[in-house]
C-alpha cells in the first residue's frame, strides 16, 4: 500500500521547481495534493495533471503565503475541500541579490516576508487545527544550506534560511507534545527555474561544479524523495533536525 494513502498535503509554491517535483512524488505515494501558487496557474494546472498522472488528486488554491489573510484562506480551503490536512510543505521562496549596502527594504520585506513570514504563519495556521482536533502531523520546510553556509551578496536569503533553521528547531520542542513533527531540508544547488542566471553563466557554473563532490547540480526528484520520506510513517521519530541534500557541496572543504 502506499505510505500517504488517505493523506492530505498542502506544498506552497508547487507550481514550479522543487515544489511541482514534491507534490508529484507525495501523490504516487498515495497523497491528495493541495498546489498552492502565487503567480503562475499555468504551472499549477501543468502539477495537478502531472499529480494525477500519478493516480492522485489534487486542488489549485492561489495563495501569496507572504499574506497572512492568504494562509489562513490556504487552510481553509483545504479542510473545505478535502476535509483534513496531515502534512504541510514550506517550499515557495524567493532570492533577491545585492551587495548587503545596497539592500533594499522592499527586497527584505519581499524575501522575509515569503520564506520567513510566510512559512511561520503557514505553519501556525496549519498547527491550530490540528491541535484542536487533537491529530498528529508533519511540517517539512525546504529550507538551504544557505541556512548555514555563507552566499555573499544574498544576505536577506541567508537570513531568512538561518531564521527557518532556528524556528524549526524551536516548533519540534513546542510542537512534539502535539505529536506534530518539523524538519527541515536544505537543498544545494538543484536545478530549477530559481537558479536560472546560473544555468546560463558557463563559467560561474564550471566553478560551482568543482566545488559539488558529485560533480552535477541536483535534480528536484533529489529533494522529493527525502520529502516523502519524512512524511511517511518510517520518519514516525525524527523532528527538530535539517538534513542536507547537496552532492557534498556543504562538506567539500580540502586544501589547495
Ligand atoms: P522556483 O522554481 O523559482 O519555484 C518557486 C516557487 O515558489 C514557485 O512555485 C512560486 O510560485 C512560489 N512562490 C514564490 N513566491 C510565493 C509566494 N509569495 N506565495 C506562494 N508561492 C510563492 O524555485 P525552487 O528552486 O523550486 O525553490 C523552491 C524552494 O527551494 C525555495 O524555498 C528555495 O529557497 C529552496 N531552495 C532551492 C534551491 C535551488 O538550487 N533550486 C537550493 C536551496 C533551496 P509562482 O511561480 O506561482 O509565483
Amino acid at each position: 500500500m502506499p505510505t500517504l494513502q488517505n493523506k492530505v498535503a498542502i506544498v506552497t509554491g508547487s507550481s514550479s521547481g522543487i515544489g511541482q517535483s514534491i507534490a508529484i512524488r507525495l501523490a504516487a505515494e498515495g497523497a491528495n495534493i493541495v498546489v498552492d501558487y502565487r503567480s503562475h496557474p499555468e504551472g499549477a494546472n501543468d502539477t495537478k495533471a502531472k499529480v494525477e498522472a500519478v493516480g492522485g488528486k489534487a486542488i489549485l488554491v492561489q495563495a501569496d503565503v507572504s499574506k497572512l489573510s492568504d494562509t489562513q484562506n490556504l487552510v481553509d480551503q483545504t479542510y473545505k475541500q478535502l476535509g483534513r490536512c496531515d502534512i504541510l510543505v514550506n517550499n515557495a521562496g524567493i532570492e533577491k541579490g545585492a551587495d548587503f549596502w545596497d539592500v533594499t527594504e522592499q527586497d527584505y520585506d519581499a524575501v522575509l516576508g515569503v520564506n520567513l513570514k510566510g512559512a511561520f504563519f503557514l505553519t501556525q495556521a496549519f498547527v491550530r487545527r490540528l491541535r484542536d482536533a487533537k491529530l498528529p502531523g508533519r511540517v517539512i520546510n525546504i529550507s538551504s544550506v544557505h541556512e548555514d553556509m555563507a552566499f555573499p551578496h544574498f544576505s536577506t536569503y541567508c537570513a531568512s534560511k538561518g531564521a527557518m533553521r532556528m524556528l524549526t528547531r524551536n516548533l519540534a520542542v513546542e510542537l512534539g507534545p502535539l505529536g506534530i513533527t518539523i524538519n527541515n531540508i536544505a537543498p544545494g544547488a538543484i536545478m530549477t527555474p530559481i537558479n536560472t542566471a546560473l544555468l546560463g553563466d558557463k563559467p560561474k557554473l564550471d566553478a560551482l561544479l568543482k566545488n559539488i563532490p558529485l560533480n552535477r547540480l541536483g535534480k528536484p526528484e533529489d529533494v522529493a524523495g527525502l520529502a516523502a520520506f519524512l512524511a511517511a510513517d518510517d520518519a514516525a521519530y525524527i523532528t527538530g533536525s535539517t538534513y542536507v541534500v547537496d552532492g557534498g557541496l556543504m562538506v567539500n572543504y580540502h586544501e589547495q
